[in-house]
């Protein structure tokens, strides 16, 4: 053989290899691709300080008391629940001079009738800030982050005697005053609302007073991140707990729905698929850009709360608003609603000495970069529905742009019916119509709306169009 037919033989089998290869190339995938990190959320996450939140939560031990019930005692007297509440509002109001007066600080005060564990008429304070969004089509849209500051010790009703609250819930109201703190300093097309309510260890009265008013004005809250018992608890010889882990709960089946819409579930198999969910799920994808899961992560728990329990998200939930709650990994039930005391070397009380402020510092960072990455987003699409007309193997989904005018393009995911989280995704340009071949039998579809810097609004499950 010349030199020349050896070169040729060797470069057609070259040229057959590479062939080869390109067919067994696995085709152009569906992954979905993690978003690009927004620099404005990292330099917002990074301002998170577990020393402020330190500071913060022994501030609030250091009312002695916050319980609902202290609220005929003076905030003058430096103890109860009124001279938290007054604290609270004068930190945001601080918070907001530094803006430049960018925050809404507000009170929203009501009388609780007398009710289970409210033995009279009794006055509770929800303290709140807003961040009004920066654009005016998209300022209507809310995301909010809440935590509760009422406190308790053994005995449900003890008005006065010493509850720390430190985890319970001096860690979550830490985490939505770290969130006004850290993200008042950034501009945001949609609104964000911190909030600090009151009245939770009687009977989520001061959430559900919350969420009530903003179901009757129309708010258009998009997303409720409720922080309760997130503190981490470090008690010393414990080896169980995780520090890694903050579980997210979220519940499948609105507890607002109808009997038309839980009919609809059946008929679809939407039962794990409510607008909380998708929230939840939010928070995972989210923790996935900005975190490495062996740093932190969140464990999504299928289930509205723990075990029968219920928080203020709840309240949230039951007026149709997509809510999930935060909660550390393992609870430390010697460390929340128990007076401070020690019995037979065991040590009880919510004291701040048994908080893992790091831990915190990450559970705020997880909450900041979630509200700012849906207040950076477009409003989800509107009306997605799956066409079901025709009987195909093909499924063709539709839609209404997402208002406001800050998409530029939607995301199709879809996951096996059994998988937990969203598996696959296809981008489409700026349109309200797409043609996928896959079967609707076999895989859930959601549509989420996209922004010029890659951030994605919630996810939408589409609805039958018959
Ligand atoms: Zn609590």
């Amino acid at each position: 053989m010349t030199r020349l037919k050896m070169f040729l033989a060797g470069m057609a089998i070259l040229l057959l290899t590479c062939l080869a290869l390109m067919a067994q190339a696995p085709p152009a995938g569906n992954a979905i691709v993690v978003e690009p990190a927004d620099p404005q959320i990292v330099a917002a996450m990074k301002d998170v300080s577990a020393q402020r939140i330190q500071q913060t939560i022994e501030k609030l031990v250091g009312f002695q008391s916050r319980h609902t019930l202290s609220s005929e005692v003076p905030a003058s007297s430096g103890k109860g629940i009124n001279a938290a509440a007054e604290w609270i509002r004068s930190e945001l109001e601080s918070y907001s001079k530094a803006c430049g007066g960018c925050l809404e600080v507000k009170i929203d005060e009501f009388t609780q009738e007398a009710a289970n564990r409210v033995p009279k008429p009794t006055k509770l304070t929800n303290v709140y800030a807003v961040l009004r969004g920066s654009d005016p089509t998209n300022a209507s849209r809310i995301v909010l982050v809440t935590g509760h500051y009422d406190s308790r010790n053994s005995e449900t009703n003890d008005a006065t005697g010493a509850s720390p609250g430190a985890n319970d819930d001096g860690s979550g109201t830490a985490v939505s005053m770290e969130c006004a703190r850290v993200l008042s300093r950034h501009k945001f097309p949609a609104s964000i609302i911190f909030l600090i309510v009151a009245g939770e260890e009687q009977g989520l009265y001061g959430s559900a007073h919350f969420a009530k008013m903003a179901r009757a004005e129309g708010w258009n809250i998009e997303a409720v991140m409720n922080n309760d018992i997130v503190g981490g608890d470090k008690t010393p010889g414990d080896t169980k707990q995780d520090s890694h882990i903050v579980r997210v709960f979220s519940e499948g089946i609105p507890s607002n729905a109808t009997e038309a819409e839980l009919k609809l579930i059946r008929g679809v198999g939407g039962e794990n698929d409510g607008a909380s969910r998708q929230l939840a799920r939010y928070v995972t994808s989210v923790a996935k850009e900005y975190f490495a899961a062996k740093e932190f992560h969140p464990l999504v728990v299928f289930r509205r709360d723990r075990y029968l329990r219920g928080g203020d998200h709840t309240s949230f939930n039951e007026q149709g608003f997509a809510a999930v709650r935060f909660t550390e990994y393992r609870e430390n039930y010697g460390h929340q609603h128990q007076n401070v005391r020690t019995e037979n070397g065991v040590e009880y009380g919510d004291l701040p000495k048994f908080v893992d402020y790091a831990y915190v510092a990450n559970v705020a960072r997880l909450n900041a970069a979630t509200l700012a990455s849906l207040a950076s987003a477009p409003a989800p699409p509107a009306k997605v529905r799956v066409l079901t007309k025709a009987l195909q193997n093909d499924s063709t989904l539709v839609w209404e742009a997402s208002p406001g005018g800050l998409a530029t393009g939607y995301q199709v995911l879809w996951r096996d019916t059994g998988a937990p989280d969203w598996e696959n995704a296809q981008h489409f340009g700026n349109v309200t119509q797409a043609t996928l071949p896959l079967s609707k039998d076999n895989v859930i579809f959601a549509v989420q709306a996209e922004g010029a810097k890659g951030h994605r609004s919630l996810p939408v499950v589409p609805v039958p169009e018959r």
